[in-house]
């Protein structure tokens, strides 16, 4: 297969559920959706929409004028904003994944640049940095609450080993760690020349409810990246969006594929915002669930688990072992045997909230496992 590239010789697909595909029942916790299907009624509204308004034979809308102004409004709101953030602020794509790939391709591509991640962070960035054949830095965060070594950040910045760091992904709050961006992390951010741009993704802004879009209005280097598969409950559905200035959204509108976004998508994420305020009732509930697991689980011998902003949790065992991954592979087959997927990331564990139930059943086969370690 000489025609291949042969730096895709060494990467591997992404796999979401590693070990196969999920057979029900079981507890899904190791993707960071939300437990909670789209209410009844508003599928039936969806479904309606489907019937009735989508010709299936038409392309669908690929300028997303109409979600883009909808997303706008939902932006100000979210930052306190009065109508600074408009529909042109805005793009959209297939899931936020395919946004990182068009930031990647408007940057880096052609050898031109490299990325800068402080990992444990969201895979997704190296992987397709990867694809692109572009190279990432990584610097690694202090193990006691994985805060950054900004001082390791400067360095790479300025004495990069390759191609210039044009861009600096960011997760706010992170995963699979769970904590915002320090004081210190956000100044270091807000320093750098304006000749890198700053991606600051906010998956998980509605549980953490601490954004930093208004930076996009003074800072024309910064992108904020969202999506509806977490708190919206649309990840079956595949819908992210951008907001940043002009230049850059111009060029995410040049480089992404004329019609990324089915016409139900468009629809269901403009429901999904229509009925927002309800969609989000959810979120106190995943707050505290968040915080009843989080204290159970510090009640465990053996393990040290993270406070987090988000809908999961992060955990390692404790003291750490030689051999972590491994134990940490034959926990994960153990939950999973039990009915309990989570996720085996970044030397941790990161454990989804779910249900009440789910919760109560996470906690109970942790326990029953960690006990056989004895
Ligand atoms: C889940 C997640 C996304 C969302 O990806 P989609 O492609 O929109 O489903 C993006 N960034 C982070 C950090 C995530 O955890």
């Amino acid at each position: 297969m000489s025609f291949l590239r042969s730096d895709l010789a060494q990467l591997k697909a992404y796999v979401s559920h590693p070990g196969g595909p999920v057979q029900t029942p079981v507890d899904i916790l190791d993707t960071n959706e939300s437990p909670y299907d789209l209410p009844e009624d508003l599928k039936r509204l969806l479904a309606q929409h489907y019937e009735t308004q989508i010709a299936t034979n038409r392309y669908p809308d690929g300028g997303h004028s109409a979600l883009k102004e909808t997303i706008a409004n939902y932006v100000n709101r979210s930052g306190n904003l009065t109508d600074e953030i408009q529909g042109a602020h805005i793009s959209v794509g297939n899931g936020s994944d395919e946004l990182i790939r068009s930031l990647l391709i408007a940057t880096c591509l052609g050898g031109d640049g490299s990325i800068l991640v402080a990992e444990p962070t969201f895979s997704m960035y190296r992987i397709l940095a990867q694809t692109l054949g572009i190279k990432t830095m990584a610097i690694t965060r202090q193990p006691e609450d994985f805060s950054w070594d900004l001082a390791a950040a400067q360095k790479a910045i300025e004495n990069p080993q390759g191609a210039p760091v044009r861009v600096v992904f960011v997760v706010h709050p992170n995963s699979p760690t769970g904590q915002c961006l320090t004081t210190a992390e956000i100044a270091w951010l807000q320093a750098l020349p304006t000749n890198i741009l700053v991606v600051v993704d906010e998956a998980y802004f509605e549980f953490s409810q601490k954004t930093l879009v208004a930076e996009i209005l003074q800072r024309p280097n910064w992108v904020v990246l969202r999506t509806f598969s977490k708190a919206f409950r649309l990840a079956a559905l595949r819908v992210g969006y951008a907001v940043g200035n002009l230049e850059i959204i111009q060029a995410l509108e040049k480089v992404r594929l004329p019609y990324n976004l089915p016409s139900f998508s468009q629809a269901a994420a403009q429901v999904a915002l229509d009925h927002g305020d309800r969609l989000l009732e959810t979120i106190p509930e995943a707050q505290r669930e968040r915080e009843k697991l989080h204290k159970a689980l510090t009640q465990l011998p053996n393990f040290r688990v993270w406070p987090s902003d988000a809908n999961f949790l992060y955990g390692r065992l404790q003291p750490a072992m030689e051999t972590q991954d491994q134990a940490l592979a034959n926990l994960v087959e153990g939950l999973k045997r039990q009915g309990t997927l989570i996720r085996h990331t970044g030397g941790g564990l990161r454990i989804s909230v779910g249900t009440p139930a789910e919760n109560e059943r996470t906690l109970t086969r942790l326990t029953d496992y960690l006990k056989t370690l004895n």
